[in-house]
């Protein structure tokens, strides 16, 4: 296309509150522009991107047996009532009357809708397995829209459904959408990693959240560095690699500890490390008191604590609570002598101490010489805090290290919760009724295309992976008023368009400076100008990822391209 009719208005200066290199190249690109808060529209440049990247969707999903259908974004709420999340969903929910005052939500996502329909139209085993799925806009009042399309309040996303009539079906369509969502993001030109993520209250490996690495990601992922291991913060196991310690020596003993409320001043004022401190927090768990145990240079897991007890209502204890339960303040607590009441969970780690400290239920007072593996008879022993940079990988290969990480879809295992609610049964062979087995995959359209741009750009501008670049070529002539170079960037756009490729033509009468600017700013795969030496039949060839430049002779120029157009990224 003639870029002289391309809507792509560049921006030198962008707002302050677009403080991320793909906010500002998306604005300064002319690929969107904010309609509203978090709502932004899509100019050419920018849903060309969004067309390339549903396209691989489509493909990756119809090879795993996906069918694409299409949902209204406005449902009727008695739909979310009937699941339950009317209420449940909170105030992301979008909510909104017709004339008749009916109740109605914008969708931020499609399980009511979908298990309505299945339960409508599936009524015996003979028709599952099945996989849904729709490419449409969704609606979430996220209470801090940021980063452009990276988090709005209207984004366009894939969301895909399974049914099954056993779990092992379920574990299928879980793992071809896996496959399906790798090679999706590989073919994205996505540096990501799928880690194990926390699905609610019973943990475990029924949902991955895809990753792609960046820094300005908002969850951290514990990987190993030499396994493919990777798990959010939240729920990355520790295994009990740990010697237990000592239970010899004299009993634990009080001391008097004025002013030592928290680990460092405990370890300053006893002159003893971290890690032989005992740190103590006090949670109620389903309305009762658990005491939890780590080690001083150590935190404790909320996440693991409600999976341990699985559930997620755990609650950090009030300084009232703590009094009440242990007659001390928060910073002098311990496990010592508890009344039975008080369930006490310790984190692995601890069971390796010897001669520890920790508080003594008694303010200003902690113990000494704690054995805990001797000292505490009663307490359970599991994995409850935080990994760390360094610590071992789970799987038993390397270690662990930290990385930022934009989630850009979902894959979920979500049995029949909706299927029960929503009333969606099939006949089993023996035609019993059963409850449809669930699944459900989200990929976000909208901010692949933002998380593409923070992973492929420069100072200049982006540089598309040709995958999902809005044209494959840019070809530019510098001087339309000089006949001969006008003549072959005529002659070069037909030629190169006939051989297949997508152009967006450069023959705007403004100056050869702007045009590279703006070629750099779009940042297309290959960029071919015609200048100076039209009259020779020579074109200047860049690539955009390497800065690499050649002057190439035009007879020469379509294998050049073919060449180089298949070594590109
Ligand atoms: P987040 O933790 O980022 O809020 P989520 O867990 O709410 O995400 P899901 O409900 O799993 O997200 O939605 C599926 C996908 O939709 C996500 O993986 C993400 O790519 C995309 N997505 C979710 N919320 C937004 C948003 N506000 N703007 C753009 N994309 C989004
Ligand atoms: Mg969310």
């Amino acid at each position: 296309m003639r870029q002289q009719w391309l809507f792509a208005p560049t921006l030198r200066d962008v707002p302050a509150d677009a403080d991320i290199a793909s906010h500002q190249l998306m604005l300064r690109a002319g690929l969107m522009r904010q309609t509203a808060a978090g709502i932004y529209s899509y100019l050419p440049l920018g849903a060309r991107v969004l067309e390339k990247i549903e396209t691989i969707v489509r493909e990756e999903m119809n090879a795993k047996e996906g069918q694409e259908l299409l949902m209204p974004a406005i449902q009727p709420a008695e739909l979310w009532e009937e699941s339950g999340r009317l209420e449940d969903y909170g105030p992301e929910l979008v909510r909104l009357n017709d004339r008749h005052g009916r109740d109605f939500v914008l969708g931020p996502t499609h399980e009511e809708v979908i298990t309505s329909l299945v339960r409508d139209g599936v009524s015996s085993y003979k028709k599952l397995p099945m996989n849904l799925y729709q490419i449409q806009t969704k609606y979430r009042d996220e209470r801090r829209p940021r980063f452009g399309v990276l988090r709005s309040r209207e984004f366009i996303m894939k969301d895909a459904y399974s049914f099954d009539a056993t779990k092992d079906g379920l574990d299928e369509n879980y793992n071809k959408m896996y496959e399906a969502y790798s090679h999706i993001f590989s073919r994205c030109g996505l540096d990501f990693r799928a880690v194990v993520a926390d699905s609610g209250a019973i943990g475990g490996t029924d949902t991955h959240e895809f990753m792609v690495l960046s820094d300005i990601g908002e969850d951290t992922i514990a990987y190993s560095d030499s396994s493919s291991y990777a798990a959010n913060l939240e729920i990355a196991e520790l295994p009990d690699l740990y010697e237990a310690g000592s239970t010899e020596g004299p009993a634990a003993e009080k001391i008097q500890t004025p002013n030592m409320k928290t680990i460092s001043e405990v370890s300053e004022g006893l002159s003893v490390t971290p890690d032989q401190i005992i740190k103590s927090v006090l949670f109620i768990v389903e309305g009762k008191p658990v005491l939890a145990l780590c080690r001083g240079d150590h935190d404790i897991n909320d996440v693991k604590i409600g999976n341990l007890f699985k559930t997620v209502q755990v609650e950090t204890a009030t300084e009232e609570e703590v009094r009440t339960y242990l007659a001390a303040s928060a910073g002098y607590i311990g496990p010592l002598g508890v009344s039975e009441e008080i369930e006490v969970v310790a984190d692995y780690a601890v069971r390796a101490m010897t001669d520890a400290v920790c508080g003594a239920n008694e303010d200003e007072t902690h113990y000494k010489q704690v054995q805990p593996n001797r000292d505490l008879p009663s307490a359970t022993f599991a994995d409850i805090r935080f990994v760390q940079e360094g610590d071992p990988s789970p799987d038993g290969k390397g270690v662990i290290q930290f990385a930022k990480g934009i989630e850009v879809g979902h894959v979920f295992k979500l049995g029949t919760k909706y299927s029960e609610a929503l009333g969606a049964q099939f006949l089993d062979e023996n035609g019993k009724a059963q409850p449809i087995i669930m699944g459900c995959y989200g990929i976000g359209i909208s901010r692949t295309l933002a998380a593409v741009i923070e992973q492929h750009h420069d100072e200049d501008g982006i540089i598309w992976p040709k995958s999902v670049a809005p044209f494959d070529l840019h070809l530019l002539t510098l001087n339309p008023k000089n006949e001969e170079q006008f003549e072959l960037g005529e002659q070069l756009y037909k030629e190169l368009t006939s051989q297949g490729y997508d152009v967006l033509f450069d023959d705007r009468k403004e100056r050869a400076g702007v045009k590279f600017k703006d070629a750099d700013l779009y940042g297309l795969p290959l960029r071919i100008a015609c200048g100076k030496r039209a009259n020779e039949n020579i074109v200047e060839v860049k690539v955009r990822r390497t800065g690499e430049v050649e002057e190439v002779d035009v007879s020469e120029l379509p294998q050049y391209l073919e060449k180089l157009y298949q070594t590109c990224m």
